[in-house]
């Protein structure tokens, strides 16, 4: 008898009919012979509009209390599983996040799991139920309700499964599993049958929706084995493991995938919503950089790209650049200009209007010309690249937000995406 933890996203429980599927898939993988712990998101739109009834009645609600209410979204879904579950025979107990042992640390509204003491649910296991677990929550060392960010669902299911010591996660959602890209841009994507861990997060980390990359990380961190499968769909999904192929058949060779990677692109990321700021004409130098960038730190601001340049005409003067989100360029740009400020800077300028677009591959360091390639593609395109940062498994280039469809689609087939048989 194996031990699956399963969680399904907002998408799949956001109606009656979806939560019926999900009751069904969860039957019939009891029938299999499995005991199932499934972690459930809000049903669709529920966060989203618990949080703009939150705004139409603060304009700063408490941490706490928008904690509490958020929460709620994810107790609707676990309540609703269960029952229809009881409706097609199934023995089940919801639990939320605190009910089943699930601490945390760190501020409301961004927690991290600290712990989890599977107890009860270890219990109602035992007893035949299938157990239904609230995503996104857990208590903290003041026994408060704190949510783990938004996504926060799937570091749920992750952190179960390692603490169960599950033999498998299965992360359901309204995606078929893990495309080469974006396929409502690039209708020549293809899934991957597998991809590792840390090509997994870093795609993720990049703008590919499909999994919440924290997760992916503990998953890493926990040798969890994520299956991504669609919820909507009988279709076998992606597996995102470190294992070799073979090791997993239990064959001796390499068969066909060979013993190094054929390609080491394994897709295309793109983020919209990109911002970005520069402040010109202020000392070259760390210290600049440390008075730019720690305050920013302070206020929880994640910065991305950033690119200094010798300030035209001036010697020891730089202009320094970089990216946030654009949704946090309020909380930037009173940041911004008093360090600016500070350092006698001639301007600062803040727009938003960009996209990133990444090609996220194992492999690509020590094999030059990745970087070279993407810009070529670019340029073919007459696509301008305002910035770029590369690391050993991505190159990302800003670009203008209008062009980011066709610079997906170009790079898609730059690197032979849509053909290449590849293998992790
Ligand atoms: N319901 C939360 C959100 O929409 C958590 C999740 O779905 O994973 O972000
Ligand atoms: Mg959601």
């Amino acid at each position: 008898m194996a031990l699956v933890v399963q969680k399904y996203g907002g998408s799949s429980v956001g109606s009656v009919e979806r939560i019926k599927a999900v009751a069904e898939r969860i039957r019939r993988a009891r029938e299999g012979g499995d005991e199932v712990v499934a972690v459930v998101s809000a049903m669709a739109d529920t966060t989203d509009d618990l949080l703009d009834l939150a705004g139409q009645l603060s304009a700063r609600p408490p941490l706490r209390e928008l904690d509490q209410l958020l929460a709620t979204g994810e107790a609707q879904s676990m309540a609703l599983v269960a029952l229809a579950l009881h409706e097609v025979g199934v023995p089940a107990i919801s639990l939320s996040g605190p009910q089943a042992g699930i601490r945390t640390t760190g501020p409301y509204g961004k927690a991290r799991i600290s712990g989890i003491k599977p107890t009860r649910l270890r219990r109602q296991l035992a007893a035949g139920n299938v157990v239904i677990v609230a995503g996104f929550q857990g208590l903290n060392r003041a026994d408060d309700v704190t949510t783990l960010g938004r996504g926060g669902s799937d570091t749920t299911a992750v952190a179960l499964a390692a603490a169960l010591e599950a033999d498998r996660c299965e992360i359901y959602t309204d995606v078929a599993g893990v495309y080469t890209a974006d396929p409502r841009l690039v209708p020549e994507a293809r899934k991957l049958d597998r991809i590792g861990y840390a090509e997994m997060a870093e795609l993720a980390w990049r703008g590919a929706k499909v999994m919440h990359p924290r997760a992916i990380e503990l998953g890493q961190l926990h040798g969890v084995e994520i299956l991504v499968a669609s919820s909507f769909a009988d279709e076998p999904g992606t597996l995102i493991t470190d294992r070799a192929r073979d090791e997993r058949a239990g064959g001796s060779n390499g068969g066909s995938s060979g013993m190094e990677n054929v390609n080491t692109i394994g897709g295309i990321a793109y983020d919209v919503g990109v911002a970005r700021v520069t402040v010109a004409d202020v000392p070259s130098g760390t210290a600049t950089l440390a008075a730019i960038f720690g305050p920013l730190a302070e206020a929880e601001v994640s910065v991305d790209v950033i690119v200094v340049e010798s300030t035209a005409g001036k010697s020891g003067r730089s202009d320094v650049s970089f990216t946030v989100a654009e949704k946090e360029l309020a909380t930037v740009e009173p940041v911004v200009r008093r360090a600016a400020g500070a350092l006698g800077a001639s301007d600062v300028s803040l727009a938003g209007g960009f996209a990133k677009v990444s090609a996220v591959g194992t492999g690509m360091l020590n094999r030059p010309g990745y970087a070279a390639r993407m810009f070529k593609a670019l340029a073919q395109g007459k696509i301008d690249v305002q910035m770029v940062t590369t690391s050993e498994i991505q190159v990302t280039c800003v670009i203008a937000k209008d062009r980011v469809e066709e610079a997906v689609r170009r790079l898609h087939r730059a690197f032979g995406l849509e053909a290449s048989s590849r293998s992790t």
